[in-house]
């Protein structure tokens, strides 16, 4: 019953990062981008990242697709939006431990929010690189500029 709800409130989220998606709006002199399709799917996605004075980022997700990958991208800029750089890549590394399925400790869990809404998708192997496209996305731009 409880993970029935939970389920429900989780696709709550998603539904509502696919047709509302966040950081969206275009930035015209990005410090990077990157453009990924996952053609299982017809899923594409465009990330623009620019760093501000502080380290901290500014991040554009667009594109089209399944619901789950561009909820996916809008999830992630919403949770990465203004993040220092550093902090990347331990996302990252969160995200792919979520799909996967391993063991994430409670602080891991929170500190992901509502990124955690998307758990539900390691139940669907198909949706994986769905769900990863704009995550692998962003782990280009970081292995690029290390
Ligand atoms: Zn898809």
């Amino acid at each position: 019953m409880v993970s029935d709800e939970l389920n429900e409130m989780y696709e709550e989220i998603v539904m509502d990062h696919y047709h509302n998606p966040r950081n969206t709006e275009f930035l015209s002199k990005p410090d990077y981008e990157v453009e990924k399709n996952n053609p299982f799917c017809g899923d594409e996605i465009k990330l623009q990242i620019s760093l501000d004075q502080n380290q901290k980022i500014v991040v554009s997700v667009t594109g089209r697709g399944c619901a789950i990958s561009q909820a996916s991208g809008s999830l992630m800029a919403e949770k990465i939006n203004l993040l220092p750089y550093k902090e990347l890549q331990s996302n990252v590394d969160l995200f792919r431990k979520l799909i996967r399925d391993e063991m994430l400790s409670e602080e891991e869990l929170d500190s992901l929010g509502d990124v955690s809404a998307l758990s539900g998708v390691r139940k669907f192997p198909v949706r994986i690189k769905c769900a990863m496209l704009s995550w692998v996305a962003l782990e280009e731009i970081i292995k690029k500029n290390n």
